[in-house]
């Protein structure tokens, strides 16, 4: 299967493993598949047997053509091993009778990120082998907190490959920002930024257009690519999930085979949401997708109204991790009802007029699959409260984002459908916002000692990876202004 790009405007096609390799195609749009393989009935009813590991070689397999099973399933078993995710990597779980969990954060950092970072780095790795690279990779990341650390453990010391991560110093959580500040690995480079999330991401893709920068690098023998969700490479995994939560649903007796289930995500940069879009397209029985946002409601207004609006306040929310105003995944929804030249005209106007606005034919078929609910502040504390006193379930503030939406979706449009709630989190990521929603009459509490508290409070345990991270030492204390962001990267290739 051949890949093009969003945009259209070099002719060229390329396999898998090259789009893998180089994150954006040279004119600026993302990697596509030429089209979108097909999930047969036989072959999903074949997949219910079948491991997390052996679905994530097939799944996969169909989009990565130039890639063995035998590869991906090698692959996969050593990123979803029992020792990083436990027994079953994304586990569903009934949290009433109309409505499920899919929990995707009992990886090693503690959020969904996870499921597609502890793969990617070894189809990155092959893809550098199969596409006769000889240069070394510079993986650039900007980061609204979870995606940071994900590929910083997902990359840690992998051959042939450096690791540089960007994050808004004032955007993340006390506990991301450890869990960043603190990351070991030889390869690895870690730099607050003044500025927010926008900002980082902006910087970085400046950075990649560089000619200039990348000369120098060349001369360096390193090359650009990134581990955002701009890259094929991360977006392909994610579909796994879907397929896999919807066989499991399948033989826990949930639903009948063939059923239809709606899914409601919580989003930033829509490439989760859009992952569960593309398994819908293969023949996945999913009818609407709700796309959840917080108060940086941008892709909500979009969905009510056909236009995207950057220019707006920009707030820093409870859930730091979907605080976004240019969902770069929502470019791949548009080439895949729009096609290539409309998307390089809409991409073009965001860029100039930061705004457009989508035709009414477009619209409409974007909206038979997608609605937009947002959740505001309070209404998020409040469906954590609610739902661990009244379901008994504890869930990070990311996560209620997407459950008050749900809710609100199964009442507003009466749907019938069992819902599948994506949940993006550990609480415990998050602890002070969850332990305060919760007990609302405390009094402020250091974020260090929130885990403690929160766990004392629901009787539920301290995963691992976060319990050792007050203890460890500082290895990343920089903050850098944004425009010295290009430094940053040759001093680290330098070094
Ligand atoms: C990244 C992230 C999101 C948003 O996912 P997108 O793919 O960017 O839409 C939601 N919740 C958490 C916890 C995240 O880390």
């Amino acid at each position: 299967m051949n890949y093009i790009s969003t945009r259209g405007k070099y002719e060229g096609k390329v396999t898998s493993a090259y789009a893998i390799k180089c994150g954006l195609a040279e004119d600026g749009g993302l990697f596509m598949p030429e089209n979108i393989p097909h999930l047969t009935a036989d072959e999903l009813r074949s997949l219910i047997s079948k491991s997390y590991n052996e679905r994530a070689a097939f799944v996969v397999g169909k989009f990565l053509t130039d890639y063995t099973y035998d590869e991906l399933l090698l692959d996969a078993e050593a990123a979803y091993a029992e020792k990083k995710f436990g027994s079953f990597p994304a586990p569903v779980r009934k949290v009433d009778e109309k409505l499920f969990s899919l929990e995707l954060w009992h990886g090693p950092t503690c959020a969904f990120k996870d499921m597609a970072l502890q793969i990617m780095p070894r189809l990155f790795v092959r893809a550098l082998r199969k596409t006769g690279e000889k240069r070394e990779a510079l993986i650039l990341v900007a980061t609204s907190g979870d995606t940071g650390k994900a590929a910083l453990e997902g990359y840690r010391d992998v051959e042939g490959t450096k690791i540089q991560v960007f994050y808004p110093t004032d955007g993340v959580s006390v506990m991301q920002k450890l869990q960043m500040q603190t990351q070991e690995g030889a390869n690895v480079s870690v730099k607050a930024i003044k500025g927010n999330f926008d900002d980082a991401q902006s910087g970085v893709k400046r950075i990649f257009a560089d000619a200039k920068t990348e000369a120098v690098l060349n001369q360096k023998n390193t090359f650009l690519s990134s581990a955002n969700s701009i890259n094929w490479g991360r977006l392909v995994p994610q579909i796994v999930y879907y397929v896999s939560a919807y066989l499991d649903m399948v033989s826990s007796g949930e639903i009948a085979f063939g059923e239809k289930i709606d899914v409601c995500v919580p989003t930033g940069n829509f490439g989760n949401i859009f992952a569960c879009y593309i398994a819908k397209l293969m023949g996945l029985p999913v009818e609407k997708l709700v796309c959840a946002s917080n108060v940086n409601n941008v892709l909500t207004e979009f969905l009510a109204c056909g236009r995207y609006n950057k220019l707006r306040d920009f707030y820093a929310t409870i859930s730091p991790s979907m605080d976004i105003l240019i969902s770069s995944n929502l470019e791949r929804l548009l080439y895949l009802v729009a096609g290539q030249k409309k998307t390089a005209e809409y991409m073009e106007r965001l860029a100039k007029d930061g705004e457009y606005t989508v035709d009414s034919d477009i619209f409409k078929k974007i909206t038979e699959s997608f609605v937009g609910i947002y959740t505001d502040e309070a209404e998020t504390k409040n469906t954590i409260k609610k739902t661990f006193e009244n379901k008994n379930y504890l869930i990070d503030t990311h996560t209620a984002v997407a459950m008050s939406a749900a809710e609100r979706y199964m009442s507003t449009y009466k749907a019938e459908r069992k819902i599948l709630v994506v949940s993006t989190a550990s609480p415990y990521k998050f602890a002070k916002d969850v332990f305060m929603s919760i007990n609302v009459s405390s009094c402020d509490l250091p974020d260090t000692e929130a885990p403690e508290k929160l766990s004392d409070l629901t009787g539920t345990e301290i995963p691992a990876p976060l319990s050792s991270i007050l203890t460890k030492k500082i290895l990343h204390p920089d903050i850098i202004e944004r425009e010295d962001m290009d430094n940053a990267v040759l001093d680290f290739v330098t070094d």
